[in-house]
């Protein structure tokens, strides 16, 4: 098993140096394009809460709920970013721990082709079905 135990952290030693250097600069300039996409919803939200109040003298209700509409999928958007930014900033911490590529909930080793399809991921395949199962009841 690639699994070792030094001082209670458990590595995943299957991941080269070189795999983990690639897969931080992967990591930092993601969280770079997030923080930019997080600051344009943020302007997104305001800007069509805004339109919203200026565009209803008609008090029509149809066009109320079109943008209520529109500032839901901006949440919607706004959890989804913002879940994945601390998604990459916890990878980021966990590599400076030494404790990256291992699963937060069962602690097995997460296989390096995963981490190379989305380096932020923080747990392994049964893991994560596990989770999705649940979400979706
Ligand atoms: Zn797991």
């Amino acid at each position: 098993m690639p699994l070792k135990k030094t001082l209670g952290i458990t590595q995943n030693s299957d991941l080269s140096d070189d795999l983990l250097n690639e897969l931080r600069a992967e990591l930092e300039s993601r969280l770079v394009t997030l923080k930019l996409d997080m600051k344009g919803v943020r302007q997104n939200l305001v800007e069509s809460a805004y339109s919203g109040t200026a565009d209803n003298d008609s008090g029509n209700n149809a066009d109320l709920s079109v943008e209520e509409q529109s500032q839901h999928l901006l949440l919607k958007e706004k959890v989804r970013t913002s879940t994945e930014y601390n998604n990459v900033v916890d990878a980021l911490k966990k590599m400076d721990l030494g404790s990256y590529g291992i699963c937060n909930d069962c602690g097995d080793p997460i296989p390096e082709k995963r981490l190379r399809a989305t380096p932020s991921i923080l747990n392994c395949l049964v893991c994560q079905e596990e989770f999705e199962r649940e979400t979706k009841c």
